[in-house]
Formats: structure tokens, C-alpha cells, sequence
């Protein structure tokens, strides 16, 4: 209570709580009565008139004189602190992308002040326009394609991002998107579980400990990879690299990493909510049983895909994979076994076409491939490759192991025809000429000539 009671008292003799206009009124009401006492002194012991005049005439120029500075030195602190009261008040409020520069009126401690509040409202600024326009962003890519920029933009030009995508072993180089920043190798994009900022979920820094990662050997630089966490797991990776011929050296890295591990804690929740859509805009385009595309992103993607095509006047490779007398897998070894040959079959597809091709579930055991820049030759090759992945391929059924063939036809869009649709027709003749021709083989399809009915072998 005493205490109190003394803070109060302390509070009120130093006028702590007294608004800085009111406390330079005070001030000047003091030395005024100073001046009073000292002027009234010299009247009094002044024998003459003009001696009198002389006192009153100091004190009126003294008085104006002290009016004046204690009304510029409180405009001089009111203002800018006023201006910077304003902007806190917006700031709490939430508004951060409509914010002015206060004005920066001296040179002295509170124009420093107003200075550094200027820099710190721009820093807000910058990162509240960010997240608004990541909000607006369709997709995780399109968001750390923004990331991306951002670290470039605050002078780290030499960064990659990496994403693990659902279901997948190895991460995908999302930023810049062709991967040519391979400080670490092919290592992490064939299995995330080598990169050991992924693995442990924690920053790893080489300048701290020397050597930390045995994949990252680009001599004389240093790195450091951020984890992507996300809804409590890791979702991909940031590694930034710096020093000796990659600038920034490691004392400039150090305030340019803090500025984009500020967007990058921005970015981490629009990046989560954007994956979850992606994930279920992606399950619904995807065959729940072997996880390869299903009909249904065809039929969304077919029209992207041939305007992409005839824009580019590029070509694409239509190859239609069948699997040989299925029928008997399901009868001799059932159901269950059929569904695990079908899911063998898809990842054998999947692991010998590029990342950049589509395979697709078309039907039952029917899947198509969609291969980019690839005409009926390199189709055929391709097809070719994959029907020796599907005949290597095992399927342990317990008490047994079990090999399947597929049949392939192979066309090409737009060349055969101008109808994609047309085209997927002519690769499943080209599909019915394997099969009749024995089964187990690549069949290209050619226009019939006149008065024949299918394709040539
Ligand atoms: P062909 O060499 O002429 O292609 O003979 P096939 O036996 O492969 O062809 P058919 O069209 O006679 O049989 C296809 C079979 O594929 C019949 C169907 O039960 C089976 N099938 C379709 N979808 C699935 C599935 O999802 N799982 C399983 N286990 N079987 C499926
Ligand atoms: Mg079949
Ligand atoms: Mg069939």
C-alpha cells in the first residue's frame, strides 16, 4: 500500500502522467514566476522610471522568447508521436497494407524515431501486401513460386524448394521448377528421407557445423536448409546457399535470411491450406486402387492439354496399354491378387515414362499414356520399354509369383487426327491389332489404306 501511495505521490511532483503539451505549460508557468520574483527584486531596488522600463521591457522579450521555444520543442515531440500514435492505432486495427510514412520533421532523437518507424511500416507493409496476395493464389506451387521470388528479391539469389509430394518417395524441386540447382544431387529427389533437414524436422546449418550434410558438396559455400513444417509435418525443404563465389557473404546472409524466414512463417499457412485443396482436387482426379490418373482428369485436362499442343505445334504421343487375358489372374488367383497385379502394372508405367507424362487408368486394365513432345517413333520406344518394365515385373501372390504381358498401341496427336478423342480411338485399334497379332507387343497405328480395316504391326 505505502509503496503505492509513494509512486502516486512521486507520479504527481514529477508530472510523469501530465500530457507533454500540459507539462511545457507548467514549465513555462514556473520560469515565468522566476522571472516575476527576480523582475519585481530589480523594480523595487531601482531608483529611476527607466530602469523599471528596462526590467519589464527584458521580461516581456524573455517571456516571448520562452513561449516560443517551449512551442516549437512540444510541436516537435507532439507531432511525430501523434503521427506514430495514429499508425499503431491502424496497426492494431489490421490495417497493414494502407499505411503511410509518418513525416520526418528534425534531426534529432524523434526524427531518428519516426525514421525507424517508417522502416518498420514499410517492413509490415511489405508482408501484409504478400499474404494477401498468396491468399488469392490457386495453388502451393503458384505459392512457393511467389516464395521464391521474394528470396531473390531480398538478395538471395541461390535457394531451392523442395516439396514432398503425397505418396511420393523423393522430393520435387518446386522452385526454380527445373531442379538445375542440384547442390545436393539427384540424392534428395529420389528419396526425402536423405535429406537430413527433411528427416530430423530441424535447420541445418553448415557455417554452425562444418560438413553437417554429406549430400551438399559445393566447396567453399555454405548452406542452410529450412524445413517446411506444416499441420505437424514436414512437407519439403528451403536450402539457401551463400558465401564464397555464391554470395551474400555469411555476415550479410545473416539479416537477408531473418527478413525471408519472416515471409516464409507468413507463407507456411496459405501454403497448408493450399496443399489440403490440392490434395483433395488431386483425389479426385486420381484411381483410388493404383493411384495413377483417372478418366476423369482426362476428361478435364484432355482440352488443356491439345491446346497446349497445337499452341506450341507440338506433338503427343497417345499409348494404349492393355493387360494380356487378365481375366484369369481374377479366376485363377482372385480378386485381391487381380488388384495387386493391377497396381503393379501401374507403377511399372510410372516408373519408366518421364515425371512430365500422364498415365492415366482408362478402364478395368486398360491405362493410357499421354507423352509429351514425343512422336510415333519415340511413342513406340517408349511403349516398347514399357512393356519389358510390365514383363520383368513380379506379383508374389503367396504361394506363387505371377507375371502379366500388356499390348500397346501407339498414335500421335494431332497428327493422325485433329480430335484428341480421334486419336485415343486409333491408338485402342492400334491395340486391337496387338492383340490379335498375338498379344504381349507394341503396335503403332498407320492409316489404313484404301479398302483395309486396321493397322499394320
Ligand atoms: P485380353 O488379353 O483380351 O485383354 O483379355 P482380358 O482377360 O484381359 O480381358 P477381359 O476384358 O476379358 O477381362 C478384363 C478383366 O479385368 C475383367 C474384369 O473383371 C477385370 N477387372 C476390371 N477392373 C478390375 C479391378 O479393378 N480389379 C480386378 N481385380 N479386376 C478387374
Ligand atoms: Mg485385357
Ligand atoms: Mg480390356
Amino acid at each position: 500500500m505505502a509503496p503505492t501511495l509513494l509512486h502516486q505521490l512521486f507520479d504527481l511532483v514529477t508530472f510523469r502522467n501530465m500530457p507533454i503539451r500540459r507539462k511545457f505549460t507548467l514549465f513555462v508557468l514556473g520560469v515565468s514566476l522566476w522571472y516575476f520574483v527576480i523582475a519585481i527584486a530589480g523594480i523595487v531596488h531601482q531608483p529611476d522610471w527607466r530602469g523599471v522600463i528596462g526590467i519589464i521591457v527584458a521580461m516581456v522579450i524573455a517571456h516571448a522568447l520562452l513561449i516560443a521555444f517551449a512551442y516549437a520543442a512540444t510541436r516537435s515531440l507532439t507531432r511525430p508521436l501523434n503521427a506514430i500514435n495514429g499508425q499503431v492505432r491502424e496497426i492494431t486495427a489490421g490495417e497493414l497494407t494502407d499505411l503511410e510514412h509518418i513525416h520526418v520533421h528534425a534531426q534529432d532523437e524523434v526524427g531518428e524515431l519516426s525514421v525507424r518507424f517508417n522502416a518498420l511500416l514499410d517492413a509490415l507493409r511489405e508482408l501484409a501486401t504478400f499474404k494477401k496476395v498468396i491468399e488469392h493464389d490457386d495453388t502451393a506451387d503458384d505459392v512457393f513460386g511467389r516464395l521464391g521470388q521474394v528470396f531473390h528479391d531480398k538478395g538471395l539469389h541461390h535457394h531451392q524448394i523442395f516439396a514432398a509430394e503425397e505418396g511420393q518417395q523423393g522430393l520435387r524441386a518446386v522452385f526454380p521448377p527445373s531442379g538445375e540447382r542440384a547442390w545436393c544431387g539427384d540424392a534428395l529427389l529420389e528419396s526425402a528421407a536423405q535429406c537430413r533437414a527433411f528427416k530430423t524436422a530441424a535447420p541445418v546449418e553448415s557455417e554452425a557445423f562444418p560438413s553437417i550434410c554429406k549430400h551438399f558438396d559445393v566447396t567453399g559455400c555454405q548452406h542452410r536448409c529450412v524445413p517446411l513444417l506444416m499441420g505437424g509435418a514436414t512437407r519439403g525443404v528451403v536450402q539457401f546457399v551463400y558465401g564464397g563465389d555464391l554470395g551474400p557473404n555469411p555476415a550479410e546472409f545473416k539479416p537477408r535470411f531473418e527478413v525471408a524466414s519472416r515471409f516464409l512463417h507468413e507463407g507456411l499457412p496459405v501454403l497448408e491450406a493450399r496443399r489440403l485443396t490440392d490434395t483433395l482436387r488431386d483425389s479426385a482426379v486420381r484411381d483410388g486402387l493404383t493411384g495413377v490418373h483417372n478418366r476423369r482428369f482426362l476428361e478435364e485436362a484432355q482440352g488443356q492439354i491439345t491446346a497446349l499442343c497445337k499452341r506450341r505445334q507440338a506433338v503427343l504421343g497417345i499409348v494404349m496399354c492393355d493387360i494380356d487375358h487378365f481375366k484369369r489372374v481374377n479366376d485363377d488367383h482372385g480378386h485381391g491378387t487381380g488388384d495387386t497385379v493391377l497396381r503393379n502394372v501401374a507403377a511399372a508405367l510410372l516408373s519408366t515414362v518421364r515425371t512430365s507424362d500422364h498415365v492415366i487408368r482408362y478402364g478395368g486394365e486398360e491405362f493410357l499414356l499421354l507423352l509429351h513432345d514425343t512422336d510415333r517413333n519415340g511413342a513406340a520406344l517408349v511403349a516398347e520399354r514399357v512393356r519389358e518394365a510390365v514383363a520383368l515385373r513380379e506379383t508374389n501372390t503367396g504361394s506363387a509369383t505371377l507375371k502379366v504381358t500388356i499390348s500397346l498401341g501407339v498414335a500421335e496427336f494431332p497428327t493422325d487426327d485433329a480430335s484428341f478423342w480421334e486419336v485415343v480411338h486409333h491408338a485402342d485399334e492400334a491395340l486391337y491389332a496387338a492383340k490379335h497379332s498375338g498379344r504381349n507387343r507394341v503396335v503403332p497405328w498407320t492409316r489404313p489404306q484404301e479398302g483395309a480395316v486396321v493397322a499394320t504391326v
